[in-house]
């Protein structure tokens, strides 16, 4: 079989990553391959989910990583305190924010931060309401039309009954997107009800690989049907706000953008300071006063967490 690329310029994705071993989509097809002693890389770090790698094939049959393309984005959670980041996906393109309109109600705090997190890397987001039969008019639940007002598209579905999920289907097609949300809201289902051949057990995204829990610690990428892939991160699920530089946080909050050069410090934290625009936009009603709160809390995190930095703790 005449591989894409050619014999020793094959380019493939890294799928998952295991105890050493990768696995690698390639062309339509999927290999397990290991890493040369001696990798070129542009990046730092360990070879993660989303890397474009370039292959060799061995006099065995067997396949190698040689070299780790040049990361067009890092999904990475932060650690001031070591002044290192955890890499959590390379390349990816968007994050879909996943909540259930009912069973579990939305965790708005949950979706606050998921979304904080591509804001902070960079990254497309948008929220995905599953479970939308459950619930009349799930869009109107409270709280949903903030992040619409924040310039997020909402986009409902059920998986059950199948519906939203061309317009879902549409968004992911020819992208690297991460699914992320709290156990529960129906993100196995969701996958399934897109790719009936996947056949994920619901109720437990994680074990699908057949080789133990420690294998898909690092997340898992799924390839889609007509390009594009799906990244199940554990990572963002537990992002913790507090390894972000306080300074930096007001830029996760989207809506905050248009104030944040109107206040009157430069460094201005949106607490009580005189002068502050963006609070006076949550008292004139265009910021949602949940979503300001939100920020405070991660603020408060943030805080604490440069404030151990700093004691060298
Ligand atoms: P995950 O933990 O996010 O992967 O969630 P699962 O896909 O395992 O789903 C959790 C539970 O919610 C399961 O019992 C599903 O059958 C149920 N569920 C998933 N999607 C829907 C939906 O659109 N509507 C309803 N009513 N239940 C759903
Ligand atoms: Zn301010």
């Amino acid at each position: 079989m005449e591989l894409p690329g050619g014999a020793g310029r094959l380019i493939a994705r890294v799928l998952e990553t295991a105890g050493g071993l990768y696995r690698v989509h390639l062309g339509d097809g999927v290999l397990e391959c290991s890493l040369r002693g001696r990798v070129k890389r542009a990046g730092e770090g360990p070879v993660v989910v989303g890397d474009r790698v370039r292959l060799e094939k061995l006099p065995d049959g067997s396949h190698c990583i040689t070299e780790v393309l040049p990361r067009e984005s890092l999904l990475a959670r932060r650690s001031l305190a070591r002044r290192s980041q955890q890499v959590i996906a390379a390349n990816v393109d968007q994050v879909a924010a996943v909540a259930s309109a009912a069973q579990p109600e939305p965790d708005l705090r949950m979706l606050d931060g998921l979304l904080a997190v591509a804001e902070l890397n960079g990254l497309a987001a948008f929220v995905v309401l599953n479970k939308v039969d459950l619930v009349p008019e799930a869009e109107e639940l409270p709280g949903m039309e903030a992040y619409r007002r924040a310039g997020y598209t909402i986009l409902p579905t059920s998986a059950s009954e199948r519906t939203g999920l061309g317009a879902l289907w549409g968004r992911l097609r020819s992208k690297v997107s991460v699914f992320s949300g709290p156990s529960g809201v129906g993100k196995s289902s969701l996958l399934n009800a897109l790719m009936p051949g996947l056949r994920l057990r619901v109720g437990d995204v994680r074990e699908r690989s057949g080789k133990g829990r420690h294998t898909t610690v690092g997340g898992l990428l799924i390839p889609l049907q007509g390009g594009g892939y799906l990244a199940d991160t554990p990572g963002i699920q537990h992002f913790e706000p507090g390894a972000v530089d306080p300074r930096e946080l007001s830029s996760a909050f989207r809506e905050f953008g248009p104030h944040l050069t109107s206040c009157r410090f430069a460094d201005c934290r949106h607490r009580e300071e005189p002068g502050c625009e963006v609070r006076h936009a949550v008292d004139a009603g265009s910021i949602d006063a949940r979503r300001f709160e939100s920020y405070h809390e991660m603020l408060e995190r943030a805080e604490d967490v440069a404030r151990t930095d700093r004691g060298g703790a």
